[in-house]
């Protein structure tokens, strides 16, 4: 199939991209193209219009501060993948980008866009989420921070506005003395995951997010539980679906698997 007839927009500064995109009465913004365009070609999406942001100058910057990072509109999967400073500061954001499809779809999607696409199945949403990080967005009548937990609505559905853009993202650094792990299992390496676990272990504090296991990205605080309950802590929080790809028990047994190994990894990294 071919996407249905759409006007196409390159705008070249931010504020053109925001009175373009209000302007139009369903346009879609266009960063990576790696999600929307299969999206266009299947038509389960057909907007008028496309505000393609490429051109746009400023977005392709990673910033590294003893904060956290923050990570442009236009960063794609690859570059903060390769980032040493980010792997030093926020050591789950390489850990989790490195299950994010096939090197050639993180050469080109971004973080940002993978983000506000607010797939329950991909990793970098739930990320977003455990570590309590945010979303700034713009429009035509000004900014605002958007944070994970009020991100994300339901399926493919965030609180992004039609008429915004998401300009970056930001990771909290990682506290001193805590500790990360992230693991997922997929059919094939670069794959959607069958199901994913990401943990923030610090203190006595265990908190964990999770992938392809819910409708929404979902952290659960999982403190104080003992080891052999933290699968049924966290499935109490989670509703795993059958698909073509696995059963809702295949995947529940998964995240019985997985928490208990991604705990254990991530208190090995803090101590
Ligand atoms: P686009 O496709 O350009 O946009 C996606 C959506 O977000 C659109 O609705 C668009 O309007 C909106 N959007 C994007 N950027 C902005 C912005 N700055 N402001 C406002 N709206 C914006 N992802 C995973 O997480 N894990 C995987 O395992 C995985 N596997 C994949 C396998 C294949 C074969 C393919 C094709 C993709 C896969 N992806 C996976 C998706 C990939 O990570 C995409 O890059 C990512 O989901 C979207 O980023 P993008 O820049 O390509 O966004």
């Amino acid at each position: 199939m071919k996407p249905a007839p759409f006007a196409y927009h390159r705008p070249t500064t931010l504020a053109e991209a925001l009175e373009t995109l209000a302007g139009e009465s369903y346009a879609k913004v266009l960063a990576g193209g790696q999600s929307l365009v299969p999206l266009l070609s299947m038509r389960i999406a057909a907007p008028q219009a496309l505000v393609d942001i490429n051109a746009l100058p400023g977005l392709d910057t990673i910033e590294v501060s003893e904060a956290g990072v923050r990570v442009g509109a236009l960063v794609r999967h690859a570059d903060l993948l390769a980032d040493p400073d980010v792997r030093r500061v926020q050591p789950l954001v390489p850990a989790a980008l490195a299950h994010v499809a096939h090197p050639t779809i993180r050469n080109r999607g971004t973080t940002v866009g993978s983000i506000v696409h607010a797939d329950a199945a991909a990793e970098m949403p739930v990320v977003l989420s455990l570590l309590g990080g945010s979303v700034e967005a713009a429009s035509s009548t000004g900014t605002r921070t958007i944070p994970a937990d009020e991100l994300f609505l339901g399926p493919l559905e965030s609180a992004l506005r039609p008429d915004e853009i998401a300009t970056s993202a930001f990771f909290p650094a990682l506290p001193a003395g805590a500790g990360v792990a992230f693991e997922e299992i997929s059919r094939r390496q670069g794959d959607y995951a069958l199901a994913g676990v990401a943990v923030v272990v610090h203190g006595d504090s265990v908190r964990a997010g999770f992938v392809s296991v819910s409708d929404v990205p979902t952290v659960v605080d999982l403190t104080g539980v003992p080891d052999d309950g933290l699968g049924e802590a966290a499935l109490a929080h989670l509703d795993p679906a059958d698909d073509i790809h696995a059963t809702a028990d295949y995947r529940a047994q998964l995240v019985r698997t997985l928490v208990r190994r991604v705990v254990t990894k991530a208190r090995e990294a803090a101590a």
